[in-house]
């Protein structure tokens, strides 16, 4: 089986010596157990970084068998420099991967189990978060169950380290987002998939290249990429403030016709507030729906992944023969 792990740099070339040290010898030690092919390869994604990093890249890459190289023509985001390197990697699996060893590489052999037992996604969960700080801890933990909350399938604590078979990879190529979170989407790709823990450490060297703005930039992207339910709660806030404002009108009416205490032009005055409050409100939900609607429409994702066909062994054609090779491989 041939393996590529897919690492997104930006401006890391505090740790890319040791990263790229620790993975080569990873490679090796799996290429000697048999586990991967000797043609494996290490994706090394450059995501427009300003300092160093492509030069040790592209050394790295003359110098070493394992080492390629992908050069963003600019900044992209984490999200895109993952894709891109998982959209070009050649392998029959892929590992996506943090540049700043965050991630514990020991746990590569257990995906690569998995995978060989059957999962075609398997996630890297975190077991505890000792390594980060209160704050990121706690506002990541609500997050996740906000989402979970919104609707969006998501994995708890797992972040962009997964294992992803050649299918999920072909799967996923279909979605043509650009809005990109990819822990939303690689959920909606159903197939089997398994979870496989680890302990997070601390970044080896250098600085975090997700600044607060980054991060909430993209916990806004979760949400709005996979919720249409914020619109939802305009309808259902419309709902509730018409009925309302029904029963204020009728309680004004009352007081107006059958008691002496109303002042003139009260009335007519509050009832039309929330009534037209309600209303409106209403109207904006229900524009919303379709909002929503179009919203979905124009993502185009994929209406379905095919698993396993039988048929394909029977018709086995051109293509279909190297399919079941690679999956029997
Ligand atoms: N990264 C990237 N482009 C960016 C920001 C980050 O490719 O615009 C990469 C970065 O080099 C690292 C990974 O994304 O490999 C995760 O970033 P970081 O470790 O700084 O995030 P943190 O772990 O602090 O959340
Ligand atoms: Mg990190």
């Amino acid at each position: 089986m041939r393996l590529s792990i897919v690492v997104p740099c930006y401006n890391e070339e505090a740790v890319l010596g040791e990263t790229l040290a620790r993975l080569g010898r990873l490679l090796e030690e799996l290429c000697e157990a048999g586990q991967i092919a000797a043609d494996s390869e290490l994706v090394f994604v450059d995501d427009g970084s300003r300092d160093r990093t492509w030069a040790l890249i592209e050394a790295a890459s003359r110098s070493s068998p394992w080492v390629r190289g992908l050069k963003l023509s600019r900044n992209r985001g984490h999200q895109q420099a993952v894709l891109a390197g998982l959209m070009l990697a050649r392998g029959d699996a892929t590992i996506s991967v943090d540049a700043d060893l965050q991630d514990d590489l020991g746990a590569i052999p257990a995906m690569l189990k998995a995978h060989a037992g059957g999962a075609e996604i398997v996630y890297g969960v975190r077991k505890r978060r000792d390594t980060d700080t209160f704050f990121k801890r706690a506002t990541a933990e609500g997050y996740y169950r906000l989402l979970a909350r919104l609707g969006v399938e998501i994995v708890f604590n797992h972040a962009d380290y997964r294992l992803l078979g050649r299918r999920a990879v072909e799967a996923l190529r279909e979605y043509r987002e650009v809005n990109l979170f990819l822990r939303g989407v690689i959920p909606q790709l159903g197939f089997t998939t398994a979870q496989v823990y680890y302990d997070r450490a601390e970044r080896f060297a250098g600085e975090s290249k997700y600044p607060l703005s980054k991060m909430l930039g993209l916990a806004w992207q979760g949400v709005t990429s996979f919720s249409t339910m914020p619109l939802r709660l305009i309808t259902s806030l419309g709902l509730l403030i018409s009925l309302a404002s029904f029963g204020i009108t009728l309680w004004a009416l009352w007081v107006r016709l059958f008691s002496d205490s109303s002042v003139p032009g009260w009335a007519s005055t509050v009832v039309p507030i929330y009534l037209l409050g309600g209303i409106q409100l209403l109207c904006i939900g229900i524009i919303g729906e379709y909002l929503a609607k179009t919203y979905v429409e124009t993502k185009r994702r994929p209406l379905f992944h095919i698993e396993h066909d039988t048929a394909a062994v029977s018709t086995a054609g051109g293509a279909r023969v190297q399919d079941l090779a690679r999956q029997q491989a």
